[in-house]
């Protein structure tokens, strides 16, 4: 069997009065993320661990943020477009590991709705897919409030 390993990063700036969607659900807090999706960057970081993993272009040769087709589109549908680009080239996903880093609110009670949302599209178990929270300590853009950054780790097989 032929394993591959992928690393994917986004970070999105937030602003007040704006959703704050993660992982495919919706977070209760005052700010959310600006973009031209509706900013869900840890879908963001996963589609791009997954096309690394898969040594395709990255999600905005993809899906480029200036192409109104994706003007405040459900990242679970760009999603479901790079999981169908893998299959189509014979790999399936084996394992997800993704690291949150946002001062607040808190994400503890979202992680098991991240994780049901995040299988259903990726078909694996919730075991298969690790989310990780943490503040930055107050340091830097995240610790200031000022955004939100993720990393995630994969592997894909054929
Ligand atoms: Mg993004």
């Amino acid at each position: 069997m032929d394993y591959r390993v992928g690393f994917g990063y986004d970070s999105h700036r937030l602003s007040e009065g704006l959703p704050l969607v993660l992982g495919g659900v919706s977070v209760e807090s005052s700010m959310g993320c600006i973009a031209h999706s509706d900013g869900d960057a840890v879908i963001h970081a996963l589609c791009d661990a997954l096309l690394g993993a898969a040594a395709l272009p990255d999600i905005g040769t993809h899906f480029p943020d200036n192409d109104p087709a994706y003007k405040g589109i459900d990242s679970k549908i760009l999603l479901q477009k790079t999981v169908g680009l893998l299959q189509q080239q014979g790999w399936s996903v084996n394992n997800v590991d993704i690291t949150i880093v946002l001062e607040k609110p808190k994400l503890m009670d979202y992680k098991p709705k991240m994780q049901q949302c995040l299988s259903a599209i990726l078909n694996l178990t919730a075991e298969q897919i690790a989310i990780k929270a943490k503040t930055n300590e107050k340091m830097g853009f995240v610790g200031k409030g000022e955004g939100v950054a993720v990393v995630v780790a994969v592997t894909i097989k054929k």
